[in-house]
């Protein structure tokens, strides 16, 4: 019952793009999956402000400006994949609580 691999809905879920994608993240298996490290860090550079760094686990935000970053699970090699959710976005839900919104 893991549906962070797969949706019948182009453009949501794993293959969002954008805020929407870092939403899924942060709400895939309650927020376990937002905190797990990913198999090896992706080098790149922030979406925000430009400057290089690792992503490191599933949802982190840069040191540099605290822009929040995603990839999902299906997409984890690849650096390409990695999703910015926007100079705006204010992470509000606490990881583990997935009941707040839909
Ligand atoms: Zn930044």
């Amino acid at each position: 019952m893991c549906d962070c691999g797969s949706s019948r809905t182009p453009g949501a879920g794993p293959f969002a793009s954008g805020r929407a994608l870092v939403e899924f993240v942060l709400k895939a298996h309650g927020g376990s999956i937002a905190l797990s490290a990913l198999p090896s860090g992706l080098e790149h550079n922030c979406q925000g402000c430009g400057k290089p760094f690792v992503l490191e686990t599933f949802v982190q935000s840069c040191p540099a400006c605290g822009g929040v970053h995603a990839v999902s699970p299906p997409r984890a090699n690849d650096p390409a994949a990695i999703q910015f959710a926007g100079a705006d976005f204010v992470q509000n839900s606490q990881p583990g609580s997935e009941l707040s919104r839909e």
